[in-house]
């Protein structure tokens, strides 16, 4: 079933976009024709919007309003992001990207794309994810306050997951932090957001390196003139899980002191020019510890790798 529906995802994309002008992108843009009414469910029968009733604004994005939506015949819930006809060339570019990874992924550690659809050609895009009723891990992090390690083993354990499915297909998501990390009340984390994402046509890949939240950029990322132009995505995605572990750990964005804006220099400073990130916290265990000195190599070759943090024993813990 999911073979048929990821194919029907596929069939369905046809919207023609223009090309980027910011350099920072690719110069050969994903030509995603996103979908002009694509609706589908897995019961392979036709969604539009008009079948959803809005209940509540779940949040605002760079590039629209995302809702908590309803079905009104099966009353199913689900979240309905709304990207803008209006919107600038960058962020349509993006939505692309967005779409066209969902479009092809289907795993558990990934939120789920249950249709996209466009208004008229031009017009608002909309696009009907799984509803992951906790929100973004950096939302809990903000209400509920900091993870035990027993729980941030369980959310490595998913991410890394998510990302050896993302990463076996030569996608790396490159915006990997708690804002981008969805959840539930089963604590089922889903990576999220693909906005940034990419598509690996080799290995390594030299360009357009520049994209995603500054402050979970790897070394090699940040400062590609001094660390080496070519990175590698996958090891990039590795030392973002690493930061976003240690920040819901200890509460803050772990490179600068709690409550501190991070501007371009401090930042600057801190991933490149410090020395490499460690968990200080003496309550984190030696196996915690260790798991992070491995994520957060600053020589991205040293770096380990999804398939070596699988087999790390800080994710695989037997209760006692
Ligand atoms: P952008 O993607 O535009 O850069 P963003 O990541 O902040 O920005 P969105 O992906 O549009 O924004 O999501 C906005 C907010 O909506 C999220 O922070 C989250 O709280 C909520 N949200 C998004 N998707 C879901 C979902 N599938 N289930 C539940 N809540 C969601
Ligand atoms: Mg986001």
């Amino acid at each position: 079933m999911a073979a048929v529906v990821r194919k029907r995802r596929q069939l369905n994309l046809h919207l023609p976009l223009p090309a980027a002008k910011s350099s920072r992108f690719s110069s050969s843009p994903l030509r995603l024709p996103l979908p002009l009414s694509l609706p589908y469910n897995n019961n392979n029968s036709v969604y539009r919007v008009s079948d959803f009733d809005k209940l509540q604004v779940l949040g605002h994005g760079n590039s629209g309003t995302v809702y908590k939506v309803q079905h009104k015949r099966t009353l199913a819930t689900y979240a309905l992001k709304v990207i803008h006809g209006d919107c600038d060339t960058t962020v349509r570019r993006q939505i692309t990207r967005e779409v066209h990874i969902l479009s092809i992924t289907d795993s558990p550690y990934v939120v789920s794309c249950h249709g996209i659809f466009e208004k008229s050609p031009g017009g608002d895009i909309s696009i009907l994810l799984e509803y992951m009723d906790s929100g973004t891990l950096d939302n809990v992090l903000k209400t509920t306050g900091t993870f035990s390690e027993v729980s941030i083993s369980n959310i490595a354990l998913q991410v890394l997951n998510g990302l050896n499915y993302l990463h076996k297909q030569k996608i790396v998501h490159r915006d990997i932090k708690p804002a981008n990390l969805l959840v539930n009340s089963k604590m089922e984390v889903k990576i999220a957001d693909f906005g940034v994402s990419k598509m690996m046509s080799r290995t390594l890949d030299s360009c357009d390196s520049y994209v995603g939240t500054c402050a979970y950029m790897s070394p090699e990322r940040f400062d590609p003139d001094t660390y080496g132009a070519n990175y590698n995505g996958y090891a990039a995605d590795i030392w973002s899980l690493g930061l976003t572990l240690v920040e819901l750990f200890v509460g803050h964005f772990p490179l600068l002191p709690p409550g501190a804006k991070p501007d371009w220099a401090s930042l600057m400073c801190a991933i490149c020019f410090g020395d490499q990130p460690t968990l200080q916290d003496t309550s984190a265990s030696e196996d915690f510890r260790d798991f992070i000195k491995c994520c957060l190599q600053k020589d991205s070759t040293k770096r380990w790798t999804v398939m070596q943090l699988l087999a790390h024993p800080f994710v695989n813990q037997r209760p006692i």
